[in-house]
């Protein structure tokens, strides 16, 4: 049954609202994306280290030659190797500067760390490696486990240099090849580089005020000391602990640690939007039963038209841009408005559920699911610290201080997250004539399929920006690897050396993704957050591309179905 419609006047009102909301968090921090940092330097540094892994073990400088080098070894680089070794690819080398493969799933080892996209889906290559997950939503140690299935299966390990950062990736013309370094001394060479490092890779932090005096312990959620919370957070019995940030990692983190602190402070800015999380363990018998290619079967559903009735599709062609505009959003806030009973339903005292109430468009923020978010808030010693917007902007030695309150902690625990979509990540990245990649972006974004950038031949770029955003990151990944490995093979098979797009095709992407950006205002309208670059304006082309995952994969399709017109072969 469709819920009764309300008048126009009650959601004016909660866009007002919204707008209000937003409005508070811009005035505190017009600064936007600068409010964060995500150089680790001086009393900064240990928050970068690797807590998983032992100490760095010296090893010799590597010096040689492959032919598809990834920098980082997370889904982008398993998956797209996967893709390559089909296509008789023999020479990969993954560089990560974590001690395994894994990416994401190397480092957010934070308790409760799962994934909210459904498994059968998230995972890729389960088709190719007969694995089937073990839940409708995975854990993230059975997916660090897979992404080392996949390494093995493929032989990805063979070459694979860990403990490494690369530094420089910078294109020869003379050799046609790319010649890489690193912090390990090694200078390597590549004819094909593939900028596999991530959309959410650098930790960041918030740049608060005296945050290096603080005298108790400290550390980013993706690297998660447990040699300080026991395993099973056993060892905070006695200890009192605050968690900065209310993002999809602290929604999982939260009940853990609600449940094993002495005392927990949860200081929070914006409330994310928490709806239900309806998991199960794979039934054995579905899994029995799926029949081979079942998971490409379920991609191509992405791929997918909606499937309309007569009716529907009637009803929206009758539509006018504005009434379309109009119904999405009331179904929106519709839908937030859900998410506020919901609280309202669980968490008992009345002053806590309201804070925790996010006031923005669905969408503004990554949405989370949990079942045990919000209860933990009825826990004696759980404690919302709600900033109103404005967030923690003092730290003493003792820890956090807000409306003149000082909250005394052993220890403080950053889920701030991550620096995002940068290419290049503690990378400089130098294609022909010496051009520097961040130059080249100075003025705008500019790629062919946020994949190519003309000047950097054989470079590709995955999980970047001009590229479409999805949901399911790793559907959006599994074309990406797909499209690269045909350029790829494009090459080899015709005894070619070089790809590299031509300006004509680099400008026509750059155009469609600027067309597609201003269709609506919901940037601006967003409350401040990562999916809009914290309120910063001028941002038109440096975004994602916003016509829609099935027109950006039919592009692909399109741009290789003309290779010899988009891109010069050399
Ligand atoms: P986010 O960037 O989403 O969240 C950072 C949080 O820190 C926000 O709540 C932010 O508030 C808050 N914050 C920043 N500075 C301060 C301050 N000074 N005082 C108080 N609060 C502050 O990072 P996450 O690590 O949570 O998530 C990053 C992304 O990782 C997710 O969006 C998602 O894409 C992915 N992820 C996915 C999961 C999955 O299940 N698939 C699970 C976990 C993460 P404000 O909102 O006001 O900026």
């Amino acid at each position: 049954m469709s819920r009764p419609r309300h008048p126009d006047s009650y959601y004016d009102d909660i866009k007002r609202k919204f707008a209000e909301e937003r409005d508070l968090r811009l005035s505190y921090r017009p600064e936007g994306t600068q409010q964060f940092t995500s150089e680790f330097d001086g009393e900064l540094a240990k928050y970068g280290v690797d807590p998983y892994s032992g100490p760095v073990e010296p090893r010799e400088a590597i010096n040689d030659t492959v032919e598809v080098l990834f920098i980082g070894g997370g889904f982008s680089a398993l998956l797209t190797s996967a893709r390559l070794r089909e296509k008789g690819v023999e020479s990969i080398r993954i560089v990560e500067r974590g001690a395994d493969v894994g990416g994401t799933w190397y480092w957010n080892r934070y308790p409760g760390a799962a994934c909210d996209v459904v498994s059968y889906d998230y995972l890729p290559l389960l088709d190719e490696t007969g694995y089937v997950p073990k839940h409708h939503y995975s854990r993230a140690p059975e997916i660090f486990a897979y992404c080392q299935m996949i390494a093995k299966r493929y032989n990805l390990y063979d070459l694979a240099v860990f403990q490494t950062t690369v530094t420089s990736t910078v294109w020869n013309e003379g050799e046609q090849m790319w010649h890489i370094d690193t912090d390990r001394g090694d200078h390597m060479r590549a004819r094909f580089v593939i900028c596999a490092n991530g959309t959410l890779s650098k930790p960041k932090l918030s740049r608060i005020a005296g945050m290096d005096t603080f005298k108790g312990h400290s550390f980013h959620t993706s690297r998660w000391d447990y040699e300080y919370t026991g395993a099973n957070l056993e060892k905070l019995k006695d200890k009192v602990v605050g968690i900065i940030g209310t993002g999809a990692t602290a929604v999982q983190a939260v009940p853990g640690l609600g449940e094993n602190a002495k005392e927990l402070y949860v200081f929070q800015r914006t409330p994310s939007s928490i709806d239900v999380r309806d998991d199960w363990p794979t039934d054995q018998e579905w899994a029995a039963k799926l029949k081979p290619g079942w998971q490409a079967k379920r991609r191509a559903r992405a791929l997918a038209d909606p499937q309309l009735t007569d009716e529907q599709k009637a009803r929206f062609a009758a539509e006018t841009r504005e009434e379309k505009i109009r119904r999405q959003e009331r179904g929106n806030i519709d839908y937030m408005m859900r998410i506020h009973e919901r609280i309202d339903a669980t968490v008992k005292d009345k002053a806590t559920a309201d804070a925790l109430k996010p006031w923005y468009m669905f969408m503004c923020k990554r949405p989370c699911f949990h079942n045990d978010y919000l209860p933990t808030f009825n826990l004696p010693s759980v404690h919302l610290v709600d900033t109103h917007g404005k967030g923690i902007t003092q730290i003493t030695e003792k820890g956090p201080v807000f409306d003149g309150k000082q909250y005394e902690l052993d220890l403080l625990i950053y889920a701030t997250g991550f620096e995002v979509q940068k290419t290049g990540i503690y990378n400089r990245i130098v294609g022909r004539g010496g051009v520097d990649l961040e130059d080249k972006y100075r003025d705008g974004i500019r790629t062919l399929l946020g994949i190519h950038t003309q000047g950097f031949p054989n470079l590709f770029i995955m999980g970047g920006y001009q590229a479409s955003f999805q949901f399911n990151l790793t559907d959006m990944l599994q074309t990406q690897g797909d499209h690269i490995a045909a350029c790829v093979d494009y090459v080899r098979s015709n005894g070619l050396k070089t790809i590299d797009p031509t300006s004509d095709a680099e400008e026509w992407w750059v155009n469609e993704v600027i067309m597609h950006r201003g269709k609506t205002g919901r940037n601006q309208e967003c409350t401040p957050g990562y999916y809009n670059f914290e309120g910063e304006s001028q941002r038109r082309q440096d975004g994602n591309y916003n016509g829609g995952f099935k027109q950006y994969f039919e592009h692909q399709g399109a741009v290789r179905a003309r290779m010899r017109e988009n891109f010069a072969f050399g």
